[in-house]
């Protein structure tokens, strides 16, 4: 059980990630959104590159490369000015010295421009010492919020004041020995030391700005590299994953698609054939449009293979109420209807009977049981097709309209005329028929097994009425001769069995002859048949009654004690002698002989014993007609039956 609980749960994970299940619409939508978050997989980490790229490269550009170059300009004025204190302190010449204070004094001013301009940014223009000509000029950003920078400005900032100092101090003292540079050379030397000393302090700082400067910049310049490269591997990774899971998606939800689709085209392609094993199934892997359109086929292949198997089953059945049978339970099983009603309708009669199933009481039935007398009260006997009470309310007056119940009425059109009614019954209160569209697929199918049986029902009552033909009478309805020969030896064998006997009543009309003189062929006719209906009312309906001769009629009374048949034999006697046979303007009476005999009491022939039977009515007619005689053995002068 765990095991297939995990199998269960993996599957139902497969389904989920690869929409397996989701209709085809959503399938397509969520592959798009797929794509798309791919796609802005790619714009966003693409964009995040290009804003370091640019972060970095602003730092690099409007930072870091014009602070060095800054910082380089500084150093290299720090650097003249120590040049311009070596000058001043060899020079004896007044002019001279005072051109390289002056100089000088210039450097100071310009390193405090580029201090300045360092600490609150803006343009900076470089002029050339000698001829005053513009060098250069750039845009720097204040070094605010950058630690080293803020430190660098504000100990440049210091130092160049102890820097201007001890430049006047170092002028002072020359212009004071000047023009004797060797005086005092030694003081000289000691304040241009001391700022020399200045000098160089202010260099190294400088340098270790400049140096710090472009060791920023080549760290940010590592970062632009590295993040392009970064960026480009992602993109290209991101682009082979996004490519693999789009073409396995692509290949699956296809294949999804296609399989089936192509196995339902081959089912159909076999169809068309007849090459096809309806019973085989197509395999249905998901609940989208595909896996409902494959159950729909597989349900339609079913019906078609149900019905296939129908007929064939019901054109092998022996007898017609097999085949209502058969059809019944087919409606109650196959199709899932579990209240119905099939009648049959006898050609050319105004009755209607139910066959399936065999209605008990009328509490049974759901329509007037006026309609059983009176087929034409049916409305789909009348109109020839399908009544709905589902289409229109209250269609048929004949239903019996219970509560929240439905009826479809299917008319089994048989050779041009309605020769039966399947009744369907839904009861709204089921909850299986609450669905209209339920319903609906149930009649269909009912109303396809109807057709399927309707050819084989025809074929059956063909045959019920040529048989009918061959062993009925066709003049009194009755059973003939061949009839009894048929059925003689299951009932001698049934009866033998039971212990019990048969009676035989060999039965005729005395001097009919004369009505046919006197009154016509036709009265003639009439009163044979009203004498079948005289002697059939006076028997009970299992005992069979013969039209033996011309207007003989024999009696078998099955099951009978012995001497009970003379009884029988003088009812019928007394039934002809009170009928009223009517003839053109009046009535006429008639009398019957009867000869009576008793199998196996009187012979273990039953053949034998209806001679019997017919020699005892000879008797009769001997001794005076109008009267009931039993057979006894001194009346049989024969040598052998
Ligand atoms: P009996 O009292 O001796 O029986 O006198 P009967 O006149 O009835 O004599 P019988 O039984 O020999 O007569 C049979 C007559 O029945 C002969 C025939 O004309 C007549 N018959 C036989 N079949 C039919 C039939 O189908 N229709 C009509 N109208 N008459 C028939
Ligand atoms: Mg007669
Ligand atoms: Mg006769």
């Amino acid at each position: 059980m765990p095991e297939n609980n995990v199998k269960d749960m993996s599957r139902r994970f497969i389904n989920f990630i690869t929409f397996i299940d989701l209709p085809i619409k959503k399938k397509f939508r969520l592959f798009s959104v797929g794509v798309l978050f791919w796609f802005v997989m790619l714009f966003v980490v693409t964009l995040a590159a290009l804003l370091t790229v640019d972060k970095k490269t602003d730092t690099i550009v409007r930072d870091l490369i014009p602070q060095d170059r800054l910082a380089q300009k500084i150093a290299r004025n720090i650097q003249s000015l120590n040049l311009d204190a070596l000058e001043l302190s060899r020079t004896s010449d007044i002019r001279s010295a005072l051109h390289r204070i002056e100089t000088s004094k210039a450097r100071m001013e310009d390193i405090s421009a580029f201090l300045s301009a360092l600490q609150a940014g803006g343009r900076v223009n470089d002029y050339s010492r000698e001829n005053g000509k513009l060098i250069e000029t750039f845009t720097t950003s204040p070094v605010r919020g950058d630690l080293a920078g803020e430190k660098y400005v504000s100990e440049m900032t210091v130092l160049q004041g102890v820097l201007v100092k001890k430049f006047q101090a170092f002028t002072d003292q020359k212009m004071k020995n000047l023009p004797d540079t060797q005086q005092d050379n030694n003081r000289d030397n000691v304040k241009l030391k001391e700022y020399q000393q200045t000098l160089a302090e202010a260099l190294a700082l400088s340098n270790d700005y400049s140096a710090n400067a472009s060791h920023l910049y080549t760290e940010n310049a590592g970062t632009i590299n590295s993040t392009v490269t970064y960026t480009t591997t992602i993109v290209v990774v991101v682009l082979l994953i996004a490519l693999v899971l789009l073409g396995i998606f692509t290949i699956w939800i296809s294949r999804s698609i296609a399989n089936p689709v192509k196995s339902i085209i081959e089912q159909i392609h076999a169809l068309g054939t007849g090459d096809v094993d309806l019973s085989k199934k197509i395999a249905i892997h998901s609940k989208d449009e595909i896996g409902i359109l494959s159950a729909e086929f597989n349900g339609l292949m079913e019906s078609i293979h149900g019905m296939t198997t129908f007929k064939k089953v019901i054109e092998e059945d022996d007898t017609l109420a097999d085949v209502y049978s058969r059809l019944g339970n087919v409606l109650r099983e196959q199709v899932g209807i579990d209240e119905f009603l099939i009648y049959e309708i006898p050609t050319n009669q105004n009755k209607m009977s139910p066959v399936f199933p065999l209605v008990l009481s009328d509490n049974e039935s759901f329509c007037s049981p006026d309609i059983l007398d009176s087929s034409e009260l049916c409305k789909a006997k009348k109109t020839g097709h399908a009544i709905s009470s589902m289409v229109y309310p209250h269609i048929c007056k004949q239903f019996q309209v219970e509560q929240g119940k439905e009826h479809y009425c299917i008319p089994m059109i048989i050779g041009g005329g309605t020769g039966g009614v399947v009744q369907l019954v839904f009861d709204r209160a089921d909850p299986r028929y609450r669905d209209q569209h339920t319903i609906d697929q149930k009649v269909f199918k009912a109303r396809q097994y109807v057709k399927e049986s309707l050819s084989v029902i025809e074929a059956k009552r063909l045959m019920d009425t040529l048989r009918d033909s061959a062993l009925k009478d066709s003049l009194t309805g009755l059973y003939n001769r061949r009839f009894l020969q048929e059925c003689t030896e299951n009932m001698v064998a049934g009866v033998m069995r039971r212990g019990k006997n048969i009676g035989l009543i060999m039965c005729d009309l005395d001097f009919f002859k004369q009505v046919n003189d006197v009154y016509g062929h036709n009265a003639g006719d009439a009163v044979l048949k009203e004498t079948s209906g005289l002697i059939r009312s006076s028997v009970r309906t299992s005992d069979l009654v013969i039209r033996f001769g011309g207007e003989e009629f024999l009696v078998v009374l099955l099951d009978t004690n012995k001497d009970e048949t003379m009884k029988v034999a003088e009812k019928i006697r007394e039934s002809v002698q009170n009928a009223k046979f009517k003839v053109q303007d009046g009535v006429l009476k008639k009398t019957i002989s009867l000869g009576v005999s008793e199998f196996p009491i009187d012979t273990q022939l039953f053949w034998q014993a209806i001679k019997y039977a017919d020699v005892a009515l000879y008797k009769a007619k001997e001794t005076g007609r109008n009267k009931a005689i039993r057979f006894t053995e001194e009346m049989w002068t024969g040598e052998q039956f």
